[in-house]
């Protein structure tokens, strides 16, 4: 089975890619698997430049077909913040529980009406002949006033979701992988993978 090299050493995000590729005809592969500690090039201003540089950057060092995301948070009454920047947001050595503290911080005068906020994913996949194709999806919420729930990873506890009244850490793990910006992103790379696939069969 050809080797699909998923390059993400965010374990959260890798948990999700497994189970949102599962079933197509790829082996999936992660980086420290192959034992690659480079770290690509990923502060451009958006999304898409930091995904398509990521995955490029894998594709050339593995020769394998690679799959590299990028993502974050933007909130609207903060300019679309923290944006390329939220793994950063608090610091470099910061965790996921000082990132939300961190930006719970930034909107303690905002109310939960103008709280609207989305996570974006962008995913790039680089074929190694240079071929490169850019998917991305959206999900569309509130920031909370205080965290709840223990699910999924990042700001997932602070991402309020009206139509669930749940945060997304309240939600399955199930239903995440069928409502999130990266279950979004992930159908549509499912498409294009299954037509690579059916190319180099
Ligand atoms: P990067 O894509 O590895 O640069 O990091 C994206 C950052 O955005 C993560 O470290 C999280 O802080 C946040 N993020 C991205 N996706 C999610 C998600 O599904 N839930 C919660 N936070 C996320």
């Amino acid at each position: 089975m050809p080797k699909l090299l998923l390059a993400t050493t965010n374990r959260g995000k890798a948990a999700e890619y497994r189970s949102l590729l599962k079933n197509l005809n790829f082996e999936l592969v992660t980086l420290d698997q192959l034992d690659i500690h480079q770290e690509a090039e990923e502060n451009y201003p958006a999304f898409e430049e930091n995904a398509r540089s990521k995955a490029t950057f894998y594709a050339a060092l593995s020769g394998l077909l690679t799959l590299a995301d990028d993502s974050g948070l933007e909130v609207d009454v903060l300019g679309g913040e923290p944006g390329v920047r939220s793994s950063r947001y608090a610091g470099e050595n910061a965790n996921d529980s000082d990132r939300v503290n961190f930006l719970l911080n930034k909107l303690k005068d905002v109310p939960g009406e103008k709280r609207q906020a989305r996570f974006r994913c962008v995913i790039a996949i680089a074929e190694p002949d240079g071929n490169i194709h850019i998917v991305e999806g959206e999900c569309s919420g509130f920031i909370a006033l205080a965290p709840r729930g223990e699910n999924g990873f990042g700001y997932d506890p602070v991402f309020y979701l009206p139509e669930y009244n749940k945060t997304i850490a309240e939600i399955s793990p199930d239903l995440k992988n069928e409502i999130s910006h990266r279950a979004r992103a992930a159908k549509k790379a499912r498409i294009l993978l299954e037509k690579i696939s059916s190319k180099i069969q």
